[in-house]
């Protein structure tokens, strides 16, 4: 008998429990047709929970996700719990502390503009006349986000605020690896970011790369400096396979690279430990404003079990045939709302989630 994997499933708020159902599709296609052993357990996350439990990440739903091997997210909040403290609001009170508990120190977002949805990128044609297909992979954990921070008065009694950018060596080594491991099974080509010409942070980190770089002589590795990085995303974002950044530059690029390719319905996002234990999600959030209407894409969510495939379950293949679905459907025509063209109509949620479904069976 094939290995169990337990999946925890977080539907959460807004639109979440909607894209999630079509990635219950997905999922039993996967558990029928290729055999694979999911022992699947939802839990209450975000601001359901609060309503439920009193809290966006509730004990349960901690313990439920700690006795799995990885957990697949919709998204949360929404108006309904915006008068709460910060601390305890859906996100502040439930991602965060689920990404720190599990230690997700990368985050890696794919951008994949398909060649169908070339028309939705703001980029002009000239520009994305060739593939795009980048792959961010960010550091999650350190950096300025969590460094010292605060408000003080000076002994002038000027008022001035801070925030320390830190990061240890094994910090930069760790993300370093993973960016080189996941280099292989792509272009063999990883591209640096840093600012290493004003920030000591960013030459530990330049140096750092340069030093892991070593191990892995096969794969081609070069810097840019963060402002010359966004400069070259818009002007050709072809030449990118891997971009390797740390937790600022990161959160900058990654939304860079995904406004590239049209819609944020599209884009999955992995959040990795050193375990390959994985947190997997749609990169956006619960779009209360289209919540309950049947129109979301369930594209990211559906991507997103691939990214799970892919890096918690190490199923290359069976990863890269949803992919390949998705980019079917696409090319027969099918649309959601958010990706609309003047040629296309619309379908909704549930019918864009049978018809990938149905061309993933085809495909396996
Ligand atoms: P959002 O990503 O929810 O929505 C931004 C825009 O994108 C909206 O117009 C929305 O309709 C659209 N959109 C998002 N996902 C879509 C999809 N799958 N299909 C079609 N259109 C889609 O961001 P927001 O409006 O700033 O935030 C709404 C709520 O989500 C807030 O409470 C915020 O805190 C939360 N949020 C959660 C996460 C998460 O769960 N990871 C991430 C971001 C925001």
């Amino acid at each position: 008998m094939k290995k169990t994997f337990n999946l925890a499933v977080l539907p959460g708020d807004g639109i979440g429990p909607e894209v999630m159902r079509e990635g219950y599709k997905i999922l039993n296609i996967l558990k029928k047709k290729c055999f694979i052993n999911f022992n699947i357990h939802e839990y209450d996350i975000g601001g359901i929970a609060i309503d439920k439990f009193g809290s966006a990440l509730p004990k349960s739903t901690l313990l439920g996700c700690e006795r799995s091997n990885a957990i697949l997210l919709g998204s949360v909040g929404g108006p309904k719990w915006k008068h709460f403290p910060d601390d305890e609001q859906p996100e502040r009170g439930a991602l965060l502390p689920l990404r720190k508990y599990f230690n997700l120190f990368a985050n890696i977002r794919p951008s994949v503009l398909y060649s169908e949805l070339k028309s939705l990128s703001p980029l002009r044609h000239t520009v994305i006349h060739s593939d795009i297909n980048i792959l961010c992979i960010r550091e999650l954990t350190g950096g300025i986000y969590f460094g010292k921070s605060g408000r003080k008065y000076n002994k002038n009694n000027k008022k001035y605020a801070f925030d320390t950018e830190k990061y240890y060596e094994s910090e930069i080594e760790r993300i370093a690896h993973l960016a080189f491991r996941i280099a292989n099974t792509r272009k063999k080509k990883i591209v640096s970011i840093d600012k290493a010409n004003v920030l000591s942070s960013s030459k530990l980190w330049r140096e750092v790369v340069d030093n892991v770089s070593k191990l892995y002589p096969h794969i081609e590795v070069s810097h840019l400096y963060i402002d010359n990085a966004v400069m070259q995303i818009i002007k050709n974002p072809s030449q990118f396979d891997i971009i390797l950044c740390s937790n600022l530059f990161g959160d900058i690029i990654s939304d860079e690279c995904a406004a590239i390719t049209g819609s944020i319905g599209m884009l999955a996002s992995a959040s990795l430990n050193e375990k390959n234990f994985g947190l997997y999600e749609p990169a956006g959030g619960s779009a209360p404003d289209i919540q309950g209407k049947n129109i979301a894409n369930p594209i990211a969510q559906i991507l997103s079990i691939a990214l799970l495939l892919r890096y918690s379950m190490g199923l290359f293949e069976l990863s890269d045939a949803i992919y390949e679905s998705v980019k079917k459907t696409l090319k027969m025509g099918y649309r959601t709302f958010d990706i609309i063209d003047n040629q296309n109509d619309y379908i909704t949620t549930s019918h864009m989630g049978d018809i990938i479904s149905n061309t993933l069976i085809k495909e396996i």
